[in-house]
């Protein structure tokens, strides 16, 4: 997509549309109809699915790994410290469910387009844990020829050794949490290193030529239009392939929430600036020959990000680890985030999944037309061949009013984003969910996001792709 594509419709206040201060909200999507499950059922199911010969989606793996060296001020999700007692219990659990998962027929209908690794920090891990895992995938799983493995890190994390760990296990993409070079934002968030090292740390990954992708936040205390823009300005220097623009989230549970409840934080940023930089960004990155390849995720040169197509596609997405969130056929399933749920589960030989539901075809409409939304330029004549619907006339009223906001524009076939409604893009598709269900499931209870007493995992299709950054 490119500027032209940018709505010059700018509503003065379009976050009034919605709840102020809430840009990301976590429930994106939805729609059709989830049968919730979990237990022994979810582990029925899933076994079923697992004993297929088909396969109807494309596949990917998510390896979750949640430990971490440091908290992250703005984390609402932090869980282990990279010193936990069961790190290496952990490692060895994990590969007993890859090697199980590996074993079963519907893993091996098709070959996997890739594997990602979030976390918490995955790359926290020492070498000998990495290759473990890593030596596991190249052993048990068929690959396609295009697949692309990537890992998530910071600068603090990676050494030598693990880089050349990845350059010969097959690791391509490399997606940093770089989160601002500014330097006086970096000490206040605790980062170790500085703008300039994390620049030239950057360049040597280019050079060992992977792929390499950022994150930036915007809204960080202390931050400026200016800061902001030298940050942009920064990362287009560095010649890399690509970055994900994300919002700060203030999670209630974070040390930054308490730090702001106390009056104790830098000048924060007020909702319409966020979204200022927001849009001031994507057009200079489209400036700059950068494509959207999601609604907060811009790539040029190599950049693919096989993971975040495959959750806009509706792909199998296989989780591993704790914390992980995935789907294997029509069941969506996120795993338990407890360690000791998670060795009684692998050690007893289930899937450690703590809930799920099952979609019906309604559902996966519903994901598929949403995650398509989410790329910022959605083809309704392809979704409406593949599920014979017809999506303008489901959705008359609400892309009407969408409209009138500011936040999409129908070019013939294709939903397009505006910049506003890349800002918005959960929101957006939240309101398509409900506008689905208001029609078709209006006896429907709204779909309760909590399951066996844990709140749904950080890593899950439902949230989208990572719902936090490093
Ligand atoms: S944001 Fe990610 S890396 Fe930072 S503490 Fe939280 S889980 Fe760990």
């Amino acid at each position: 997509m490119n500027n032209s594509t940018s709505s010059t419709k700018r509503p003065t206040r379009v976050y009034d549309c919605f709840s102020d201060h809430d840009i990301g909200t976590v429930h994106g999507g939805g729609g059709g109809s989830r049968t919730k499950t979990g237990g022994p059922h979810l582990d029925a199911v899933y076994k079923e699915i697992m004993q297929k010969k088909e396969a109807l989606f494309d596949r990917f793996g998510y390896i979750h790994i949640p430990y971490c060296s440091m908290r992250c001020k703005y984390c609402g999700f932090y869980k282990y410290s990279i010193s936990s007692a069961h790190i290496d219990r952990f490692v060895e659990l994990l590969c007993v469910q890859l090697k199980n998962t590996a074993g079963f027929p519907y893993t091996k209908t098709a070959p996997f387009k890739g594997f990602y690794f979030g976390g918490g920090t995955p790359t926290a891990l020492d070498v000998s844990q990495l290759k473990r895992i890593l030596t596991i995938l190249n052993r048990d799983y068929a690959f396609a020829d295009d697949r692309e493995i990537t890992i998530e890190s910071t600068v603090r994390e990676l050494n030598d050794q693990k880089i050349s760990l990845f350059k010969e296990h097959g690791v391509e993409r490399l997606s940093i949490g770089v989160q601002t070079f500014n330097d006086e934002i970096r000490s206040y968030l605790g980062r170790k290193t500085s703008g300039l090292e994390v620049e030239s740390f950057l360049k040597k990954l280019r050079k060992k030529e992977f792929t390499v992708a950022i994150d930036l936040i915007y809204g960080l205390p202390g931050q400026t239009m200016d800061s902001w823009i030298e940050d942009i300005k920064r990362f287009i220097d560095l010649g890399i392939d690509g970055i994900s623009l994300y919002f700060l989230r203030i999670f209630p549970q974070s040390p930054l929430k308490k730090e702001i409840d106390k009056g104790k934080t830098p000048l924060m940023v007020e909702t319409s600036e966020k979204m200022e930089m927001f849009l001031w960004a994507r057009d200079y990155l489209f400036q700059n020959c950068f494509r959207q390849i999601g609604a907060d995720h811009f790539g040029r040169n190599h950049e693919r990000n096989e993971y975040l197509l495959a959750t806009y596609h509706n792909s199998d997405i296989f989780p591993f680890g704790m914390g992980a969130g995935g789907k294997v056929d029509h069941l969506s399933f996120f795993n338990t985030l407890d360690f000791n749920r998670y060795e009684k589960m692998i050690s007893a030989g289930n899937t450690p999944a703590m809930g799920g539901f099952i979609k019906d075809d309604d559902a996966v409409y519903m994901d598929y037309l949403n995650g398509q939304i989410l790329t910022g330029c959605c083809d309704l004549s392809k979704i409406d061949r593949m599920f014979q619907k017809n999506t303008l006339e489901i959705f008359k009223d609400l892309i009407e009013e969408l409209e009138n906001k500011g936040l999409l524009s129908i070019q013939g076939d294709l939903i397009i984003l505006t910049g506003w409604g890349c800002c918005w893009h959960s929101h957006v598709n939240t309101e398509f969910g409900k506008a689905y269900d208001r029609r078709f499931h209006s006896s429907e209870e709204a779909f309760d996001l909590t399951c066996s007493g844990e709140s749904l995992a950080p890593h899950h299709p439902m949230i989208g792709h990572r719902s936090h950054t490093q």
